[in-house]
């Protein structure tokens, strides 16, 4: 039997991140963040004062940082070159940051290169905005998360402080639109997944109903 690969796509906000450690956990599967990813090297290029609107600047340097990324669903976190940004990278300054420096194709390249070589043979919960498209196309489970703008903004408004839902949803739209209309790897729904409406679900009901995908599909 194929160990299990889960890829769990969609926008920011539609309960992604939860909705994959928690059925990473029920399932005692590894649990792999690829946007803490595209959000380390931004971090980095910010750190080192690359020109983010210069796409040629960005590709220039892409090799040089080390991305180390855990896959315990129980203590996820990131590292560049040693140094734990686990928070770092969830400040204002890198999320609205994210979007150009994932559109540059060498960034695409080296990270999905990576992320393929970390789901290795299986057995893990995939989050990002590629994964059943582009990184791990033969994953047995695909699931795309949605949920309504307003949802959206809610949640991710009370993981913030600082901020209100308007702007978080001004915000939001920005980025799915940069992410989704960028050549290199869009953010797109797999013809193969299972779309997943979370906006009227609790976090316990959208891991009960990809653990039903799971069982059905394996
Ligand atoms: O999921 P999260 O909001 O942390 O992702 C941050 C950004 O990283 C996204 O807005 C997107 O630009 C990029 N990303 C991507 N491909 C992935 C995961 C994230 O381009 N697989």
């Amino acid at each position: 039997m194929t160990a299990l690969v889960v890829a769990m796509d969609g926008p920011s906000g539609s309960g992604k991140s939860s909705a994959s450690r928690g059925v990473a956990r029920a399932l005692g599967l590894r649990y792999l963040d690829t946007g803490a990813m595209y959000r380390a090297i931004t971090w980095w290029m910010l750190q080192c004062g690359v020109d983010l609107a210069d796409p040629a600047a960005v590709s220039g340097r892409v090799t040089e940082p080390v991305i180390g990324i855990a896959t315990d669903p129980e203590a996820p976190g990131v590292t560049v070159d040693g140094v734990d940004v686990s928070a770092e990278i969830r400040t204002h300054e890198v999320t609205s940051a994210v979007s150009a420096v994932s559109a540059v194709p060498e960034v695409r390249v080296r990270l999905v290169g990576e992320q393929r070589a970390i789901i290795g043979e299986g057995d893990i919960v995939v989050e990002g905005r590629d994964i059943g498209t582009v990184v791990a196309p033969g994953a047995a489970v695909k699931v795309y998360l949605t949920a309504s703008p307003e949802a959206r903004a809610r949640r991710r408004n009370a993981e913030l402080t600082g901020t209100t839902v308007e702007a978080q949803q001004t915000e939001m739209a920005r980025r799915d639109t940069l992410d989704s209309t960028r050549k290199a790897d869009p953010l797109v729904m797999a013809a193969d997944a299972v779309e997943l409406d979370t906006t009227e679900l609790n976090l316990e009901e959208v891991v009960s109903e990809v653990l039903r995908l799971v069982k059905e599909r394996n």
